[in-house]
């Protein structure tokens, strides 16, 4: 059986999104995980999943945070998860965007984080062919997954070649979804045994 290697989005799938947290100076008493999130992780971890987050933080373009506040949110919640046991091997972000996210966010179309050719930001797979260098490992040589709560997240998933998980109230057609990270990690599970 492949290596799981589990590919997690952060806003509204590990902590609660707080629309941009990080952009008030109080982001530390916001933050939050998500409902079932601990639970969800420490489930994927008894699975020896290998773990990362790869989170698509357009809010650096948008002028709502500096990259250093993702960096230093990212540690908190590292430092808060480590609390609870549990162990991300790698955090990727992306502060990309493309023109046409741009032109919809009023962003200058010659900032910097504009950038058309790159496959970072998900559903590109950038970040995760990233992760899978880290490991020193081939996309196709592991059973990869890929859980968030955006359609994008889980396009990202099947963009690699591996699945994806939707997580949402209600069903989405074309997606497998759950309402949280523990149904999540349980659908997985089922898919192993
Ligand atoms: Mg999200």
């Amino acid at each position: 059986m492949k290596q799981l290697a589990v590919f997690l989005d952060r806003d509204g799938t590990i902590i609660e999104d707080n629309y941009y947290l990080g952009k008030s100076d109080s982001w530390r008493q916001e933050l939050r995980f998500a409902a079932h999130a601990i639970e969800g992780l420490s489930e994927l971890q008894r699975m020896n999943a290998c773990l990362a987050v790869i989170s698509n933080q357009a809010g650096v373009a948008r002028g709502f945070f500096t990259e250093n506040r993702v960096i230093e949110v990212n540690r908190e919640i590292a430092a808060r998860l480590t609390a609870r046991g549990i162990h991300i091997d790698q955090w990727h972000y992306c502060t990309l965007v493309q023109t046409e996210y741009a032109r919809r966010h009023n962003i200058p179309l010659d900032s910097p984080f504009v950038n058309d050719t790159s496959d970072l930001r998900k559903p590109g797979i950038g970040m995760i062919t990233k992760v899978c260098a880290g490991w020193n490992t081939a996309l196709q040589d592991l059973d990869l997954w890929v859980i968030g709560d955006k359609e994008t997240d889980a396009q990202a998933g099947i963009n690699a070649g591996g699945r994806g998980i939707l997580l949402s109230p209600r069903a989405m057609p074309g997606f497998t979804c759950y309402t949280d990270l523990y149904q999540a990690a349980l659908h997985i599970k089922d898919a192993r045994s």
